[in-house]
């Protein structure tokens, strides 16, 4: 039977590390948070997001905006907050309503107050081994990987994913670390064959049961990265994570696994970008 990964405690960890650390800065990290629309997940996210700052001892400036904002006037909105020196890091919450384009939002934000690594300066930063900032869900997969000395060099990881918020740099940081890394995506042939050579398998895919026990090889490392409603209407991962418990070595449960690891490595960049700030 697999170890559960607690990512819930580490998190805990993490965000009284970063507190620690942020009163003893002349002034209060700061964080600009833009949730544009009436998103419910989005809604639930950032209040999530708000609850940890202030734990965190860090000071937010929330912008709640309309269905109604237009591109030019969140990009405007953007300017000013880059241009603010009391902001250390803006978060804009995706996805953002239609009609609004995200890319041109993403590429706005200031690369020193993109605390959520999607800045194509910080993504290519990331690339080439440099990292300003580490991209909250996959450094959260890492630091979970590294407080259960779960070692990564010369072991076959299989990424179930190939977003720029998840799959691709997951894959970035398990090769930093020099694991062999595979990326798997919706058009990879022959997925349990590959699945099944995983020493760590992380699956950022978003559909329910996606990894069943027979697509896992025993004693190999789950990471369940998804946040997905099964039929009941609660909260899971991609992972049967009944099945495939048993034959796992370790395993992270949704809730209580990446989700909160996620959160904290948040607190920690922007805690990186207030010390920056004020060198
Ligand atoms: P996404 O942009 O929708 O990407 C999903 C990826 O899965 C795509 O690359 C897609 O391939 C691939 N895929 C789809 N069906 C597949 C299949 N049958 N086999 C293998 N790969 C398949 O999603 P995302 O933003 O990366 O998020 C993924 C999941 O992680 C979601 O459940 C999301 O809620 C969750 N998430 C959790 C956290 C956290 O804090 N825990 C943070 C971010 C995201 P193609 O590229 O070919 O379409």
């Amino acid at each position: 039977m697999a170890t559960r990964i607690d990512g819930k405690a580490l998190a805990a960890k993490v965000k009284a590390e970063v507190a620690a650390e942020a009163v003893k800065l002349p002034r209060q990290p700061g964080l600009a948070v833009v949730l544009v629309g009436e998103n419910p997940a989005s809604q639930v996210y950032v209040r999530g997001k708000e609850a940890d700052w202030a734990e965190c001892g860090m000071r937010s400036f929330p912008y709640r905006l309309s269905t109604e904002t237009t591109q030019q006037e969140l990009l405007k909105l953007i300017d000013e907050l880059n241009a603010n020196p009391e902001v250390d890091g803006i978060l804009v919450q995706l996805p953002l309503p239609k009609p609004l384009d995200e890319e041109p939002v993403i590429n706005r934000i200031a690369a020193d107050k993109d605390v959520d690594c999607f800045h194509p300066y910080n993504v290519g930063k990331l690339t080439i081994g440099e990292p300003v900032f580490r991209p909250c869900t996959p450094a959260g997969v890492m630091e979970m990987l590294e407080e259960y000395h779960i070692p990564v060099a010369g072991k076959h990881c299989v990424v179930l994913g190939r977003s720029n918020i998840v799959g691709k740099p997951m894959a970035s940081l398990l090769l930093q670390q020099s694991g062999t890394v595979t990326i798997c995506h919706s058009k990879t042939e022959n997925l349990a064959e590959i699945t099944r050579q995983a020493d760590i398998l992380v699956s950022a895919v978003g559909k329910v049961n996606t990894v069943t026990a027979d697509m896992v090889k025993d004693g190999a490392v789950i990471i369940d990265v998804a946040m997905n409603r099964n039929a009941e209407g609660k909260l899971c991962g991609d992972v049967d994570f009944a099945n495939v418990e048993p034959k796992a070595s370790y395993i992270t449960p949704v809730p209580g696994g990446c989700g909160p690891m996620t959160r904290a490595v948040l607190m920690r960049n922007i805690l990186t970008a207030a010390e920056n700030h004020l060198k």
